[in-house]
């Protein structure tokens, strides 16, 4: 008798889990390219994480995606950690080898540099610093990458100063951190705005940050995509800005997950946003 291919299984894990758009995403590349796998979400507590872990290759799983709250977490049960993982601090996405070894990476800095080429391909990282808002999680993702991508400066503001100093602490001195209430101020020569922050996103409070130093040369960029059109975007808008939204930044960041598991590059096209929102 012949044997039939096994059917490959990834998935995301988080807890709470039901808002992640991945299966949307992943689902729609599976169908788009007639791949036979499946994408599923997983509720997982944080004192199962590992068992679980340890037992899903068993179960026909390439990989998965990891999310809030365990991407921390991940780093200390994966075998093998990638050089960027381990600077950002934290893991998106494992990969189940064939010798039963787990690899974490973090993808999430590249679906970022990858979002901002796509919508704003002007976009010269060596031409002038970056302003960045927010010293949290993604932002450790995105200062990475803005490094790596040779940005030449990054002026940097948090709420709670000491987590922006602690950024600089790890990533050197191309790093200028600002006050919070003084982050109004870097904007005026920066090349390119990012919101890392949580703020103006749908139930939460708004980005206060005067914006009034705005020039239209500048390209602004939101993490938040719940609503796509934040009110930072809006406001950059009306200051003549190229704006980038934050949907991108997901979608892109799951290219290099979806090729490792099932085998093929997919695209970020009109077809993927529209599958991601529904
Ligand atoms: P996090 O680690 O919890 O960090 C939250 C950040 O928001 C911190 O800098 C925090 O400042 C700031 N913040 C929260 N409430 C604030 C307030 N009232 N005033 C001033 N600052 C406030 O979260 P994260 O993982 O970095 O995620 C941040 C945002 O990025 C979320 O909206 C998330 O959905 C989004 N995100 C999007 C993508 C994407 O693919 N588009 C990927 C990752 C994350 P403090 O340090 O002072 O608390």
């Amino acid at each position: 008798m012949t044997e039939l291919p096994r059917i490959p299984l990834a998935g995301v894990i988080g807890a709470p889990i039901a808002h992640s758009k991945s299966p949307q995403l992943h689902r729609h590349w599976l169908k788009t390219y007639g791949i036979a796998g499946h994408y599923i979400p997983m509720e997982v507590s944080n004192d199962n994480l590992e068992n679980v872990l340890r037992t899903l290759p068993q179960m026909g799983f390439v990989g998965v995606n990891i999310t809030i709250p365990h991407k921390e977490k991940v780093m200390e049960i994966a075998d093998l950690v990638t050089d960027r993982a381990i600077l950002i601090g934290a893991a998106n996405t494992l990969i189940f080898r064939k010798d039963g070894k787990i690899h974490a990476d973090n993808t999430d800095g590249y679906g970022f540099i990858e979002n901002l080429k796509a919508g704003a391909p002007q976009w010269n990282p060596r031409s002038g610093p970056a302003a960045v808002l927010g010293a949290g999680g993604a932002a450790r993702a995105v200062i990475s990458s803005l490094l790596e991508a040779g940005v030449p400066e990054i002026m940097l503001s948090n709420r709670t100063r000491v987590r922006a100093d602690k950024l600089k602490q790890d990533f050197g001195s191309r790093i200028r951190v600002y006050e919070w209430v003084q982050a109004g101020n870097m904007i005026d020569d920066a090349d390119l705005l990012v919101n890392t922050t949580s703020l103006g996103m749908i139930g939460k409070s708004e980005l206060r940050v005067p914006l009034d130093g705005l020039r239209s040369s500048t390209i602004v960029t939101d993490l938040v995509y719940a609503p796509l059109k934040t009110k930072l975007l809006a406001t950059a808008e009306d200051y003549g800005c190229a704006t980038v939204d934050g949907l991108g930044m997901l979608l892109h960041q799951a290219v290099p997950a979806f090729e490792r598991w099932f085998g093929r590059r997919p695209e970020v096209d009109r077809a993927t946003r529209a599958a991601a929102l529904r």
